[in-house]
């Protein structure tokens, strides 16, 4: 299951000040944390990011980020950081850093790089965010954490309040750059990826991906250059700063590999993967754990490897679906009420679709606002997991939605349809081109339907009427059948 991230919950670092020098700039600056906080903050969140997406599960791809990640951060300004570099299970198109030297890539920003070259652009783009010490100093001292919660559509702070006690830490570092940052980001991506021999120009031509993708379909949206609203305009100046850094440093013998990256993604997971969840005609179904349950029509789900989230479009209420980690369905109540002191209204045992469950109603007093919430919750026995549904709204709403919480949690039931079981992640194969023609024939000759021929040619960041030749790589997407 997974989560995708709405809420941006703004908190205050608050640590001691000290002066130092910045390892890019070497000016003084005024850094809100030393380097030791700097990397213990990044390993503190580091296991909850991991916890939150997974990691992308390829040897061969993660031990190639790890490689080009440790060469550049040897060239880079703080060579002594020790740097880990992970590809997460997301289709998300994005990379961003943590503080102290925590660097990721999503699977979907990996597969839409065109060559080595492109990739090291970003690398360095990310690593420059590290060590010019973006996001630990005096201007970013509101650190910008998200919260894996639908709740950034719940409109009743008590509920958003609550749904971030129940992630229990969950809540993600994630910083976000001012656009000085950015820049000075997109700077060092050039620096670095030519000083480690890899054509910065390619970094330029990666902004033209982004801005197509911008208009693209939803959930591909990248973000890790939200803060800049014209991909364009950095694709113009990060090329022409891409020539300045060839012609200072007289570096022209430089690699892009298309090939050989491209061979080293073939294969790769494109677009989400049903097997972790998936929503079809009002129910969402669960191959891998075999269940499945309505969702509300009109419902937003978010979907996490720890929870499952809904919310109306009203944002009035809330439902919170979970693995329990107790060992039996006495337990999973107690520790449900007690974890979030609940106060107790009803209990009682039920049954739902065969497997025995406990019912339950409780009430939250929020002591800051006076407000209470109240709760339906259903802990269920199913084989040998334990699963539990939060139904949340403010008391006053509560008859509102009860009934509807009440048939989501009933319908809980065991997924045996195998025509439901059996869906698998779409992948990149890499093809050899067998004859010349425009990218869009040979697509077609591939078997791509029409409608998804501009995805392709995004995804090979190439136009649709571009000439392609014997022999050359391209990338199309193909069904995937549950083996590699
Ligand atoms: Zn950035």
């Amino acid at each position: 299951m997974l989560i995708s991230f709405r809420l941006m919950v703004f908190g205050l670092l608050i640590l001691s000040a000290s002066c130092a020098r910045n390892p890019v700039t070497g000016k003084k600056e005024f850094a809100v944390m030393s380097e030791q906080q700097e990397i213990a903050l990044g390993a503190n969140s580091n296991p909850q990011i991991i916890a939150e997406f997974g990691e992308y599960n390829d040897q061969k791809i993660q031990a190639f980020i790890d490689e080009k990640g440790q060469q550049m951060a040897k060239i880079s300004h703080r060579p002594n950081l020790p740097f880990h570099f992970k590809v997460l299970d997301s289709d998300v198109v994005n990379a961003f850093a943590l503080p102290g030297g925590y660097v990721y890539f999503t699977r979907g920003i990996m597969a839409h790089f065109n060559n080595e070259a492109e990739f090291a652009g970003v690398l360095g783009h990310e690593i420059g965010h590290v060590t010019a010490r973006h996001g630990v100093s005096q201007q970013s001292q509101n650190i910008l954490v998200q919260l894996g919660l639908i709740v950034g559509m719940v409109a009743v702070p008590e509920l958003a309040q609550f749904g971030n006690e129940l992630s229990q830490g969950a809540g993600l570092l994630m910083l976000k750059f001012g656009r000085d940052d950015e820049s000075q980001s997109d700077k060092l991506g050039v620096e670095y990826s030519t000083k480690i021999g890899y054509d910065a120009r390619e970094m330029a031509g990666f902004f033209k991906t982004i801005s197509r993708l911008s208009g693209g379909p939803e959930g591909r949206v990248p973000t890790f250059l939200s803060t800049h609203p014209d991909p364009l305009d950095r694709n113009k100046k990060v090329g022409e700063m891409a020539e300045a850094e060839q012609k200072k440093t007289n570096n022209y013998n430089l690699s892009v590999n298309r090939d050989g990256y491209l061979r080293m993604i073939d294969g790769i997971s494109y677009g989400p993967d049903p097997q972790q969840g998936y929503v079809e005609s009002g129910v969402f179904y669960h191959p891998q754990f075999k269940f499945q349950f309505p969702v509300p029509s009109d419902w937003r789900l978010q979907n996490s490897p720890q929870q499952v989230q809904m919310a109306p479009k009203d944002g009035k209420a809330m439902v919170v679906f979970a693995l329990a980690q107790q060992q039996n369905l006495r337990e999973a109540a107690n520790a449900a009420i007690a974890q979030d002191s609940f106060k107790l209204l009803n209990q009682q045992n039920v049954t739902v679709n065969g497997y025995p469950a406990i019912a339950m109603t409780a009430e939250q007093l929020n002591r800051q606002t006076g407000k209470t919430i109240r709760a339906l919750i259903y802990v269920i026995q199913a084989d040998s997991y334990i699963y539990k549904f939060y139904g949340l709204s403010l008391s006053t709403d509560f008859q509102n939605y009860e009934m509807l919480f009440q048939n989501t949690f009933r319908g809980f039931r065991e997924l045996r349809d195998p025509n439901r079981i059996n869906v698998f992640v779409e992948r990149v194969r890499v093809k050899d081109v067998n004859r010349a023609g425009t990218l869009a024939d040979y697509l077609r000759s591939q078997g791509v339907p029409d409608k998804r021929l501009e995805e392709h040619a995004i995804l090979n960041g190439m136009e649709q009427t571009e000439q392609v030749n014997l022999g050359m790589l391209i990338k199309v997407i193909e069904k995937g059948t549950g083996t590699n």
